[in-house]
């Protein structure tokens, strides 16, 4: 695995110190890293050559603020212009219809339609309070109906029965009059898929297009066909009016670049992503995650410019090898952890920037304030028995005044304490040890 965008430039930058202004002359050599790390991940080459245009364009002259570098300065630019382009125009579904709002899956075999399909029925019950129907008009493959019978019951939603003699036509219009008649919210129709596009595939989907008028038509793609992306969604664009698309198999190991390629080329906005074979598997696109994954950089861009303000590198390297995983994160690892980051500018601060958002920023981090904060929140943990520290969910509402009487602070200090405690163990689970060990190793380099 080369080495990420981040690291590269920086190499780049250590011959630019001093320089205040991203010029056409500095910034050369970065674009061209730039664009190789966006060909790595898989991002279509004309659609490469199109995003390093607007960051160019972009970046010249940019002011490069206080303690940022060039380098630094034209990856906050790259980070962030790659989650605007990811994000414009995203969405939940569109169900703002006369009941049943209708919505059309397409996208090649193996795309994961019939997964997604389920998947997407399980979220309208459980997050939307809808009552869903499904139907499949794959009738090429007869597993195809059994499989998308299986997985709807896994979601808990009902099932419309079809069969491989008959037409997809007559298939989808009954599974219609049957979802009005008894009042379905959603109707969610899985359609066929081929290996490769092909004609009388593209005229079926646009005739079940035309009879169901769907509100919604999504354009379903495995995050892993990276550079062929490009080509299936060209052909469906042009055979459908996509209104989103839901980007599969993203817990591969898939740089996931097909999302700025698919986005670009159906200018649709991806609404989901899915993260796994199951049922649950399904997450509301998150652009500003994905730009880093793009990039190389997971969550941690921020982070590790804070980084590089100064820390104890040594101390910061033993708890990252104590903390190989977020499973066994205590109050007391969080106690190590923010007194090691306050010389990073306050635990706050280093919260806000997760996920990354990456803004060019001026001054030192406000010392004075974070030592305060720290001092705080040590007050807060020190009047905790171990057995609290050890096990936070022990923490309710008469333990909680305890704490806040015995270290001088009010209830919801202590709340947010334990909220910032969260989203910290929420972040290691996420890094999985090996990405907190990469990005200690970075905050050495
Ligand atoms: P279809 O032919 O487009 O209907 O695709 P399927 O729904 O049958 O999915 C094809 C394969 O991809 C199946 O083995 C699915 O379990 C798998 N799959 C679908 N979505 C995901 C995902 O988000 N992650 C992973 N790991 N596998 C997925």
């Amino acid at each position: 695995m080369a080495s990420t965008l981040a690291d590269r430039l920086s190499q780049l930058v250590k011959t630019m110190r001093g320089q205040a202004r991203i010029t056409e002359d500095n910034v050369k050599d970065m674009l061209r890293e730039v664009r190789m790390a966006l060909l790595e991940a898989d991002v279509a080459l004309p659609v490469v050559r199109d995003f390093i245009e607007r960051v160019k364009n972009k970046a010249l002259g940019a002011e490069v603020a206080g303690s940022l570098n060039p380098g630094q300065a034209l990856v906050g630019i790259v980070h962030k212009e790659l989650a605007a382009t990811m994000g414009e125009g995203v969405s939940d579904l569109d169900l703002a219809t006369q009941p049943p709002a209708i919505i059309l899956m397409a996208g090649l075999q193996g795309a994961g339609k019939t997964t997604t399909t389920a998947k997407l029925a399980k979220h309208l019950i459980e997050r939307r309070k809808k009552k869903v129907l499904t139907v499949s008009a794959d009738v090429y493959r007869p597993a195809a109906i059994e499989q998308l019978k299986t997985v709807t019951r896994q979601a808990g939603a009902e099932w419309f029965a079809s069969t491989p003699d008959q037409k997809p036509h007559d298939i989808a219009l009954a599974a219609l009059d049957y979802a009005r008649k008894h009042y379905f919210d959603v109707l969610l129709v899985d359609t066929a898929g081929r290996l490769a596009i092909d004609e009388a595939l593209m005229a079926e989907i646009r005739d079940l297009h035309a009879t169901l008028k769907p509100v919604e038509t999504l354009f379903v793609v495995d995050a892993m066909q990276g550079q062929d992306a490009i080509n299936t969604a060209k052909a469906f664009k042009e055979a459908l009016p996509l209104t989103g698309i839901v980007l599969t198999k993203l817990d591969g190991d898939s740089r996931g670049g097909a999302a700025l390629s698919v986005r670009q080329i159906t200018g649709a906005p991806i609404k989901f992503a899915g993260v796994s074979e199951k049922i649950d598997g399904l997450e509301v696109f998150d652009a500003e995650r994905h730009a880093g994954r793009v990039l190389g950089m997971g969550d941690i861009v921020a982070l590790v410019e804070e980084v590089q303000k100064g820390v104890d590198i040594q101390a910061a390297q033993k708890l990252a090898t104590k903390l190989k995983s977020g499973d066994n994160f205590d109050l007391n690892d969080f106690l190590s952890q923010i007194t090691q980051m306050k010389k990073m500018g306050g635990l706050s601060s280093l919260m806000d920037k997760l996920p990354a958002q990456m803004t060019a920023k001026a001054g030192q981090p406000d010392m004075d304030r974070a030592e305060r904060e720290v001092r705080r929140m040590e007050g807060i943990i020190n009047s905790m028995t171990p057995l609290e520290r050890r096990k936070p969910e022990l923490l309710k509402a008469s333990r909680k005044r305890r704490i806040a009487a015995g270290s001088g602070v009010h209830v919801q200090e202590v709340n947010r304490l334990l909220n910032q405690f969260e989203q910290m163990q929420g972040m290691m689970k996420k890094m999985k040890g090996g990405g907190l060990m990469k990005m200690m190793k970075r905050m050495g380099g």
